[in-house]
């Protein structure tokens, strides 16, 4: 057999009129009469390839159906009429899986493809999302480790909720209850104490109800924390990540955006520093346009769809009322009605990231959990690590699948990730 190479190395003209080794499924087979014509596609791209009548592999090659797998051997030709200018003219086929009918063709509704989602993950576009995911994933790491911070494994079983208990999952634990958590961060706030800058990229479990296009009931969270650090420090660090993973795409990821058809500038334009705008400036900046906001509400998903629309890139809320944030928000001495909580927010999807200084004082995190009807038995680990050196600390957490929407331009959350669940699929 002659050396085995991937579709995408014969397009980029690594083995023009050599002899090459494929191995694939059959995208598509036109049958002519001395000639058959078929795509090839493996994990890197598509290829024509023809075998002639003539061929001992002529019989194979009638047999073959739509996503059969195979090998196919043959020489590698130039040639500008084949899709990526480039085909093999096979000498050898081997069937290795004959395929039954293949359920997916053009025609099929939106519906139908994400109800056989295992089959559809084939499709060129799911296959170029998740190599741009699995880009932004090193690179988000890349970013951790360059900055010095280390990653940590948190629980995803957890006994005491971190959001609010409206989108928690209950789950049966032996003879205990016990939920799916919500966002790792009071666990990397236990590591602080040992590792000091830390992060985790896991799964987060949130019970929503209503259907949109930026909900997921698990997704994938960015989360980190670290000490001695203030409002600025969160709000530079962000950025900087923010703006490596935009500028390592638009490096790395070119080829996945032209075929998406995805204008891949918008991530190159990513600079540092980002606008930062208070709670308070929002509403003045939403008052014109039509919006209800008033001081005490959060900003609806249109508000937040407005504000990015005039910014046309990512940008910073800050300092959001006390009230309608989570218990462990660090609030102002001076104003205790501010908390000190953030929002990224980018065009299309508004918010991609909450992080904010943390509550170190034990006395006023106590009256925080009481003033919104929690009761701080439940919380004495956490209570403990304002009682052991606590130290001023903040964190954020990004969700993946947001981030992913914006960049890639996608209609729907769901296509950010392999196996979405929402409140109606979790299937396969
Ligand atoms: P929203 O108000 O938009 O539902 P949130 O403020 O409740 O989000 P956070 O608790 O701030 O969400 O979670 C941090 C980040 O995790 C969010 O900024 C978002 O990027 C992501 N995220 C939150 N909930 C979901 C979800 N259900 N599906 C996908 N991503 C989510
Ligand atoms: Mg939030």
């Amino acid at each position: 057999m002659k050396a085995l190479v991937k579709i995408s190395k014969i397009l980029d003209g690594c083995c023009t009129d050599q002899k090459v080794t494929i191995r694939g499924w059959v995208y598509r087979k036109r049958e002519g009469k001395r000639l058959i014509f078929l795509v090839i596609r493996d994990s890197t791209g598509f290829i024509q390839s023809t075998i002639k009548e003539a061929s001992v592999y002529w019989n194979e090659a009638q047999k073959l159906t739509i996503e059969s797998s195979l090998t196919l051997e043959g020489t590698a030709k130039e040639d500008r009429r084949a899709p990526g200018g480039f085909e093999i003219a096979a000498e050898t086929i081997n069937i290795i899986g004959l395929a039954e009918n293949f359920p997916i063709s053009k025609d099929k509704s939106e519906e139908f493809i994400r109800d056989i989602r295992h089959l559809w993950l084939r499709s060129r576009k799911m296959n170029l999302i998740m190599k741009v995911r699995a880009d932004v994933l090193n690179a988000t790491r890349q970013y951790f480790i360059s900055q010095d911070y280390t990653e940590v494994s948190p629980p995803m079983f957890i006994s005491a909720a971190v959001e609010g208990g409206s989108t928690l999952f209950g789950l049966k634990y032996f003879d205990k209850e016990l939920y799916l958590t919500q966002s790792s961060q009071l666990y990397l706030e236990i590591l602080i104490y040992s590792l000091e800058n830390v992060y985790c990229i896991a799964p987060s479990f949130r019970a929503e109800k209503s259907r949109t296009i930026r909900h997921l009931t698990e997704y994938w969270h960015i989360e980190s924390e670290w000490p001695f650090a203030d409002m600025n420090d969160l709000m530079n660090f962000e950025e900087g990540l923010m703006t490596y993973i935009c500028q390592t795409i638009s490096e790395q990821c070119q080829k996945e955006f032209k075929e998406l058809n995805v204008d891949i500038d918008k991530l190159k334009a990513v600079q540092t520093p980002f606008p930062r705008i208070t709670y308070k400036d929002a509403i003045k900046q939403l008052k014109p346009k039509n919006s209800i906001l008033t001081w005490g509400l959060d900003l609806g998903y249109e508000d937040e769809k407005v504000l990015a629309e005039d910014f046309g890139k990512p940008f910073f809320v800050y300092d959001y009322p006390a009230e309608i944030k989570a218990f462990y928000c660090k609030t102002y001495s001076d104003h205790p009605e501010v908390a000190m909580s953030v929002d990224m927010m980018v065009p299309k999807i508004g918010e991609i990231s909450t992080g904010g200084a943390r509550e170190d004082n034990k006395d006023i995190l106590i009256q925080r959990m009481k003033n919104q009807g929690l009761k701080p038995e439940d919380y004495e680990w956490y209570l403990d690590l304002r009682r052991y050196g606590t130290v001023p600390h903040v964190g954020f957490g990004m969700g993946l699948e947001r981030l992913l929407v914006w960049m890639l331009d996608l209609e729907n959350i769901i296509d950010a990730i392999p196996f979405p669940r929402t409140t109606r699929r979790f299937y396969p």
